[in-house]
């Protein structure tokens, strides 16, 4: 599985940072990203992709 974030859809509200700063952060752009080596299997990847307003955090 991989964890990734759609750059059209993500609108910058840096609600995945804030509820899961060790895997996401904002990118020079203002979009998020995931961080290098981060463990995309934490409890609060899930609740991120269930918060983002945009759908941007996607599973595949
Ligand atoms: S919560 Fe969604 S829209 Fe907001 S910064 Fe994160 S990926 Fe982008």
């Amino acid at each position: 599985m991989a964890l990734r974030v759609d750059e059209e859809l993500c609108s910058g509200c840096e609600l995945c940072v804030q509820i899961c700063p060790d895997v996401f952060e904002m990118d020079s752009t203002g979009i998020s990203r995931i961080k290098e080596g981060a463990d995309e299997n934490l409890d609060c990847v899930d609740e991120a992709i269930d918060s983002c307003p945009s759908a941007a955090i996607i599973r595949e």
